[in-house]
């Protein structure tokens, strides 16, 4: 139906109503009682329209499926036949959702993850079957209780008080013993969140293999390799000048394999969470100057090296792996800056944490590398790594010693400028003066 069509009828309905008042205004112009008869035909209109409203109410709050009502063939039938296919579209609306979301929970029971939806103040709205399995939590009879009264495990408790989309939690399941669950937790909607737990045994179980897979081949090559480079540093002594060229490259692979098993065991003992005392006092100081030390022995004069300490700053934590992590980016600059380069070293505090950073005026680095220079084996340049006698391991080393020590790497690279490398400390690890009673480590 049409606005025209609308538009006509309600022209043919006020002509209706004009003719029917011309009608009692005649009569009454012959029998008299003019207003009364203009006033009944008007009652009359309006009775009318108040009986189709009445029945309008009737039909529009009756739960049943009831026929709709006529409403003659004027506005009222207009009217009528719209909210009749309102309802009837809305009806098949909520029957096509339901069925929809019928699906989804069928769907989400044959999953393995257990997922709980929650609301604002985490009580239960819904839950699948893997939640029962996983969780302990039944759709059934647990909607609407909190989850901490369910789940029943502090850890979890504790995590999703401040859990977002980046975080997870890796944890043995209380309630089967052996298996291993991670949680993830997604906000949604306006308040609400999902709570998301997999079985990860099998996952961690071929991590762990890996791991010591890793960690016992690399121990095995260790000796090997020791007894190879003892005999090839004298051979390279002994031998005959012709031979020299040739021994002095197998000396040289023999020292980067011996670089690579032990930045592989490095990582692996971090992996194995072995860190030493983390809450050792580190004087920052003379880590830096002992760095330093080094930085210049392995540039050997070609580069300027300029350094700022804060003399009051000092960190919690590994020495030896601070000092591991802090001697990799300054070699890193040394071995990647073209001689006759700037390189700097600041120890300084912003705000309330403290800020290693080496920068340097080398190469630079393109974004697209920056992003995985910590992953294992991720070089720029595979070449020129080796050439300089990198095992591509060192930033990922440097990244595991930061996160030990509630640090983070930032990469800040120009291409054709220069790098600038910062470790970022929490001012929970940050010492503001050394004690003059401890020892130094
Ligand atoms: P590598 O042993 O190869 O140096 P790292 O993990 O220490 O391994 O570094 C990864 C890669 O990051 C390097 O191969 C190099 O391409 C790049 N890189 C690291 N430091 C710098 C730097 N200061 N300037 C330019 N490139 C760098």
């Amino acid at each position: 139906m049409n606005q025209t069509e609308i538009t006509r009828t309600l022209w043919i309905y006020l002509g209706q109503l004009a003719l029917s008042i011309l009608a009692a205004v005649a009569i009454g112009y012959f029998v008299g009682f003019t207003g009364w008869l203009v006033a009944a035909t008007l009652a009359a209109h309006l009775a009318w329209h108040l009986s189709r409203l009445v029945m309008l109410n009737q039909w529009t709050h009756d739960q049943k499926r009831r026929p709709r009502p006529s409403g003659g063939k004027g506005l009222w039938e207009y009217a009528f036949t719209a909210i009749a296919r309102g309802r009837k579209e809305s009806r098949e609306r909520k029957k096509r959702l339901a069925r929809i979301v019928r699906e989804l929970r069928n769907a989400s029971t044959a999953l393995p993850d257990g997922i709980v939806v929650l609301d604002e103040k985490d009580h239960i709205i819904w839950a699948n079957q893997g939640a029962g399995h996983l969780l302990g939590v039944q759709a059934s009879h647990d909607r609407g209780r909190p989850l901490a009264n369910l789940v029943r495990d502090l850890r979890i408790v504790n995590w999703m008080k401040t859990a977002d989309e980046e975080s997870s939690l890796t944890l043995d399941s209380i309630r089967q013993s052996g298996r291993k669950l991670r949680l993830r937790v997604f906000p949604y909607a306006a308040d609400q969140r999902l709570l998301i737990a997999r079985d990860v045994t099998e996952m961690a179980r071929v991590d762990a293999m890996r791991k010591d897979f890793v960690a016992n081949v690399s121990h095995e090559l260790r000796t090997p390799l020791t007894v190879i480079s003892g005999y090839v540093e004298t051979m390279a002594e002994e031998v005959d000048k012709d031979w020299t060229p040739i021994v002095e490259r197998v000396e040289l692979q023999t020292n980067r394999m011996r670089s690579i098993v032990e930045d592989l065991l490095t990582l692996s003992r971090l992996e194995a969470g072995d860190y030493g005392d983390m809450e050792n006092l580190v004087n920052c100081q003379s880590l830096i100057s002992s760095i330093v030390m080094e930085g210049r022995a392995l540039s050997g004069g070609e580069h300027e090296i300029l350094v700022q300490v804060d003399e009051n700053l000092h960190l919690r934590g590994s020495a030896s792996d601070l000092h591991g992590a802090f001697l990799n980016l300054v070699t890193n600059a040394v071995r990647y800056t073209q001689a006759g380069g700037r390189i700097e070293l600041i120890w300084f505090r912003d705000g309330d944490r403290a800020v290693f950073s080496v920068s340097d005026n080398g190469p630079g680095i393109a974004k697209q590398h920056q992003t995985r220079l910590t992953e294992r084996f991720y070089r720029v340049s595979t070449d020129r790594s080796r050439e300089s006698g990198g095992t591509g391991l060192g930033l990922a080393i440097v990244k595991h010693v930061l996160a030990t020590h509630d640090a983070e790497l930032v990469i800040d690279s120009t291409p054709g400028e220069g790098s600038t490398f910062s470790c970022i400390f929490d001012a929970s690890r940050v010492l503001d003066h050394w004690p003059e009673t401890r020892e130094v480590s």
